[in-house]
């Protein structure tokens, strides 16, 4: 399967940290900035890395987006600047579009004129760190929907050594267990009678208040 292009505008840090990533990662990473200095900085650590104002619909022709299998769109500070570049994107064929948000009235408007997705860096690291505080086993936190969320938790001295069955999580809890990684192996859709062991790290769905108690109880 030929693997995916990307397209990342605007290398301020987060957009940085996603090119980077991807180019490390093994994928074809086209880095843009209208400043020449950031496009110094990411030259060696990216595929290609060019100089354009996104804002200007030539230039941004000449990038050939549609080649392209993903767009994210970085620019955070210059409002103006981030929903003027989704909208040509979004006219010029872009495939998947990612926007960073700077607020939610700023996210509200790019979902308006089409973003595929908008992150809010600043807040949704701060959920996570703050989920991180309450149980520090706690190690990751994906919001599904305004109600819903998956936690990713390492098994507490209380599971250790219990079914599921026996923690009864879903009957306590309202959560439900998907999935449970055992020494780097994934048990998909675990049996009630399946046991918890030392360093287990468990996957689980639910509603957003369950999952508080859930977390709060085992941590
Ligand atoms: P971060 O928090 O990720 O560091 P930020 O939210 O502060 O970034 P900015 O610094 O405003 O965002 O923008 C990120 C980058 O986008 C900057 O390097 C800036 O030069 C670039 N940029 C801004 N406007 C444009 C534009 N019209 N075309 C191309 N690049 C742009």
């Amino acid at each position: 399967m030929k693997k995916k292009q990307f397209v990342v505008i605007g290398m301020g840090r987060f957009g940085s940290s996603i090119a980077q990533t991807l180019y490390e990662l093994g994928f074809e990473v086209l880095a843009v900035d209208e400043n020449e200095d950031k496009v110094q900085d990411v030259i060696n650590v990216t595929t290609h890395a060019v100089q354009a104002d996104c804002t200007d619909e030539e230039a941004l022709k000449a990038l050939g987006i549609r080649n392209f299998d993903v767009v994210v769109v970085a620019i955070g500070q210059d409002i103006q600047a981030s929903i003027l570049t989704t909208l040509m994107m979004k006219e010029m064929g872009a495939k998947q579009l990612i926007v960073k948000a700077q607020s939610e009235l700023h996210g509200k408007v790019l979902t308006k004129i089409g973003a595929d997705k908008v992150i809010f860096p600043e807040r949704d690291m701060g959920v996570r760190v703050a989920h991180h505080l309450i149980s520090p086993n706690i190690i990751d936190f994906i919001e599904l929907s305004d109600d819903y969320s998956i936690v990713e938790i390492t098994a507490s001295t209380e599971m250790v050594g219990h079914t599921i069955k026996e923690l009864d999580i879903r009957a306590r809890f309202g959560c439900n267990v998907i999935a449970i990684r055992s020494n780097g192996k994934m048990n998909i859709s675990p049996y009630a009678d399946d046991v918890i062991n030392e360093g287990d790290i468990l996957i689980v769905v639910g509603n957003n208040e369950d999952l508080n108690k859930f977390e709060v109880s085992f941590s």
